[in-house]
């Protein structure tokens, strides 16, 4: 029998998923050997302290606190410390040694991602990150390799297994945004320091990378429009569920084309609602799950764990897997196409549908008052509706109206709110909201 190739692999941090990427390496050896045509070593692990505890039991002598050592002895580098320094210093001295590198860092690709694939194609190695984006969910190669004779015109995805588990909550329970974080904390699902998740940080870097690799362009962080979901309430969600809508917060990316034909990509992330009977109307807890729409291949979903060690680690040897058979096989590696030069639109050019909540006085007239404001602005309604409220001491009635408009753009809406603010009639604007999917 030939002796297989052995090919070094230095894993970068050993918390959640590092630790599960180090079991898996050494449990499944054998199989791996026999996927990629050579036996990958695990050389070492740089962390901070080399005496914690750790969830998996591993040979101590593996240990280091000297990763830039460990990176250059390097075949295959698998950086999951997280963090922006100095995980970037690392991939680079990597990638510039001629190791493959893969990540799970979405913070650090939203950032700078383009001087590490500059690097990487430079040096003619793999640079992959599939666990950045959805956890176990196999998202990125999908877009790249398997749609990529295919034109992906719209991207919508629950990334982020915190929020959704909140939103769901709200929406099971009726429970307030407060309540839900304290129970999603209580449980694990969000941390200490919720920010990034409840304002939609996350899931924006995500969005990006998402956009990138879909649209073969290079969208950074700053091109996201991002919106949390701190200011969702018990009632936008009742009034939701009423219409048949659920509220999730979806990263979005999408090609757009102007009233002269010029096309861009709107890259956002907000709390959306959507009709219940939609796909991702169905993902509950903290799953995740992004729905792509492509002109050839029509609508595809995928759907699964977005986070968690175990998960996550799966991801993270999808990539090692595929990284090791290119150096056992030979030729050039490559990171992503970015061949196409697709302007990032403002929000305020963004379309989409919108639910728009009214306290109005019960008069006569006013529904036409609020139905004329709307078609001034070039908003049409696609419906509304209106029910009567009768003040307990007061015996003065008052109506809510919900209105779904069809497709508009954000300028246009947000004329049309400022001018129905202005009508004497109404009490107060209690939600809007953008929708998808009707
Ligand atoms: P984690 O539990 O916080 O683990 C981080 C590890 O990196 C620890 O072992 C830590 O060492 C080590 N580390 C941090 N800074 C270091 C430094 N300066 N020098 C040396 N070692 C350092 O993180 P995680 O949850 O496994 O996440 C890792 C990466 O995967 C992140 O980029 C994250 O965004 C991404 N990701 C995570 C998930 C998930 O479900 N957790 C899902 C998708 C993607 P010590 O142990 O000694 O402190």
């Amino acid at each position: 029998m030939t002796e297989l190739r052995t090919l070094k692999v230095a894993l970068l941090g050993c918390g959640n998923v590092g630790a599960q990427v180090a079991r898996i390496l050494i449990e499944d050896a054998d199989a791996l050997a026999a996927r990629t045509g050579a036996r990958l070593q695990l050389s070492g692990i740089a962390v901070r302290n080399v005496n914690a505890k750790r969830d998996v039991e591993l040979p101590q002598e593996l240990f280091t606190t000297d990763a830039e050592t460990l990176v250059k002895d390097a075949d295959l580098v698998i950086e999951l410390m997280g963090g922006i320094e100095p995980a970037r210093t690392l991939i680079l001295s990597a990638l510039r040694n001629g190791a493959c590198v893969v990540t799970g860092n979405k913070a650090l690709l939203a950032q700078d991602g383009p001087t590490l694939y500059e690097e990487a194609d430079k040096a003619g190695v793999q640079l992959s990150y599939e666990a950045a984006v959805a956890g176990a969910i196999p998202i990125l190669r999908p877009i790249r390799d398997s749609l990529s004779g295919d034109r992906i015109t719209r991207v919508l995805g629950i990334v982020n297994g915190t929020t959704n588990f909140i939103l769901d909550q709200m929406d099971s329970t009726g429970a307030q945004f407060a309540d839900a974080l304290a129970e999603a904390q209580r449980l694990g699902y969000a941390e200490a320091d919720p920010t990034a998740d409840v304002e939609g940080h996350d899931a924006a870097a995500k969005a990006a990378i998402l956009a990138t690799l879909s649209f073969h362009t290079r969208f950074a962080l700053e091109n996201v429009h991002c919106e949390g979901i701190t200011s969702v309430t018990a009632a936008d969600i009742a009034a939701a569920k009423d219409a048949g809508l659920v509220i999730k917060l979806l990263a979005i990316a999408e090609k757009l084309t102007d009233a002269d034909g010029g096309e861009g990509v709107s890259v956002r992330v907000h709390p959306t609602l959507l009709p219940r009977e939609h796909p991702l109307a169905a993902v509950r807890g903290a799953f995740n799950a992004v729905f792509i729409e492509a002109e050839n291949a029509g609508e595809l979903m995928f759907y699964g764990q977005g986070a968690g060690g175990t998960p996550t680690a799966s991801a993270v040897l999808g990539d090692l897997v595929s990284a090791a058979r290119r150096l056992v096989l030979g030729g050039p590696q490559r990171t992503e196409t970015t061949t196409g030069h697709v302007p990032a639109l403002p929000i305020a050019a963004a379309t989409t549908s919108y639910y728009i909540g009214l306290d109005v006085a019960d008069q006569p007239g006013v529904l036409a008052r609020i139905a004329q404001l709307f078609a001034e602005h070039g908003v049409s309604i696609e419906t509304m509706r209106q029910t009567i409220h009768r003040d307990a001491e007061s015996n003065v009635e008052s109506a809510e109206l919900r209105i779904v408009t069809h497709r508009a753009s954000e300028a246009a809406l947000a004329a049309t709110v400022e001018a129905v603010k202005g009508l004497d009639v109404i009490n107060s604007v209690t939600s809007v909201l953008r929708v998808e999917g009707v």
